[in-house]
């Protein structure tokens, strides 16, 4: 049987007396299961995911899994963050790489943290090169047996109903008011999406468009939402083929707004958005600005409403549409040249709003999280 008695999470509060929003947590392994050709879901129990969690659905939170070196030794995170939960990463990052491990980004598919045993579901992707050789995360968990132990860095639950918290802001699912939506990912994204598709309620319409490398792949997505789902196997094509000329076929020019997408009730061909963007379709011309471009090779490509907002990335937003307010909302992620490509036919050539859009690349073909 597996020990579960891991070390309880540090109670942090700041000096202002504010309770922090990320906390380290040391958990064990209690199940292994390939739920399909390419998917390993992990498990992990501990009494100190009690602290574990967020206000309402998880949808697409993201947490950090900190793979233990190769000789299995696992840094200390508790004792690496200080009391409003920050410093770690510099802190883990001074330290010798063969002694601290790799870190890797990860969706957290099912939270049960509210009972006795407290446990956190996360769905790793399988993925090997004709040699057998994966990345340190992928590595791990085909190897990940009851037992075994990592730390997980994620969001304290006490923060999230704690009037002085921050927000821990690992979650990128903000439709607003919109109930046309298009979600489109690769297998990194499945996880991401088959949560927020579990919490739509019954009128959000649209498409959800995953691309997986193998029909057994497919996955039973229980969704009340009317959203269709739609798997799309890869076999031998190139990565996000199947993807981008699906939401290029959900998303149509000329005159995407009244063609028989779901989004045209939405938008209206006679709404003041959808006029503009029929006539820039039958004008023949790019609808709507062209996006910066993003090297995805020297950056990381992570565009979404929130950071718009904060002027974070620079942009061509219409003042008079704020987020929240809009009838259409999209989620894209997984390898990042697939997100551009989608990411200049949705902005340009359909001129979609970018406060209507999170782009968010989970991966770069060629180069490991942290390179
Ligand atoms: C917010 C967010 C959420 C994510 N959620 C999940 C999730 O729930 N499940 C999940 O499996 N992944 C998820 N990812 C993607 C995951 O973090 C990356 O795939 C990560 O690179 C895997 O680490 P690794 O150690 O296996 O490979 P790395 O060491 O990072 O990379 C080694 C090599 O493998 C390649 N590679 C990396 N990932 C893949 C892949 N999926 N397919 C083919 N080649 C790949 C790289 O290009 C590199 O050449 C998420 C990423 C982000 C940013």
């Amino acid at each position: 049987m597996t020990e579960l008695s891991t070390q309880p999470t540090v109670r942090r509060t700041t000096a202002q007396g504010a309770v922090s929003t990320v906390l380290a947590f040391d958990v064990v392994v209690t199940r292994v299961e390939r739920i399909s050709a390419n998917f390993q879901r992990i498990t992990f129990g501990g009494s100190c995911l009690s602290d574990f969690g967020v206000q309402g659905s998880t949808l697409d939170l993201r947490i950090k899994v900190m793979i233990p070196a190769s000789h299995g030794n696992r840094a200390d995170m508790a004792s690496l963050m200080d009391s409003e939960g920050t410093g770690w990463y510099q802190r883990w990052l001074a330290m010798d790489a063969d002694e601290r491990g790799a870190m890797r980004t990860y969706t957290v598919r099912g939270a049960r943290c509210g009972g006795e045993a407290p446990e956190v579901d996360v769905d790793f992707v399988m993925h090997f090169d004709a040699e057998g050789n994966g990345g340190p995360a992928s590595q791990w968990a085909a190897a990940a047996a009851p037992g075994d132990r990592v730390w997980l860095i994620g969001p304290n639950v006490q923060a999230a109903t704690c009037a002085t918290a921050g927000s821990y802001g690992g979650i990128e699912w903000r439709p607003g008011m919109a109930q046309n939506v298009l979600l489109a990912g690769d297998e990194t994204a499945v996880p991401a999406i088959s949560a927020i598709l579990e919490s739509l309620p019954a009128d959000i319409k649209g498409h959800a468009l995953l691309e997986v490398p193998d029909a057994e792949d497919f996955q039973d997505i229980a969704t009340g939402s009317g959203v269709e789902i739609t798997w799309l196997a890869r076999g031998v094509r190139p990565q996000g083929e199947l993807l981008d000329a699906a939401v290029r076929q959900a998303v149509r020019l000329p005159g995407w707004v009244s063609l028989s997408s779901p989004f045209s009730v939405a938008l209206g061909a006679d709404s003041p958005a959808g006029l503009a963007l029929a006539a820039a379709a039958s004008a023949r011309t790019a609808a709507g600005p062209e996006p910066e471009e993003i090297d995805v090779d020297k950056t990381i490509l992570w565009e979404t409403p929130q950071l718009l907002d904060q002027g974070a990335v620079g942009n061509s937003l219409n003042p008079d549409r704020p987020p929240g307010a809009l009838p259409f909302y999209a989620w894209i992620a997984g390898e990042a040249a697939m997100v551009r490509g989608l990411r200049r036919y949705l902005v340009r050539d359909v001129g979609i709003d970018r406060k209507q859009v999170a782009f968010m690349g989970y991966w770069r073909q060629g180069r490991a999280e942290t390179s």
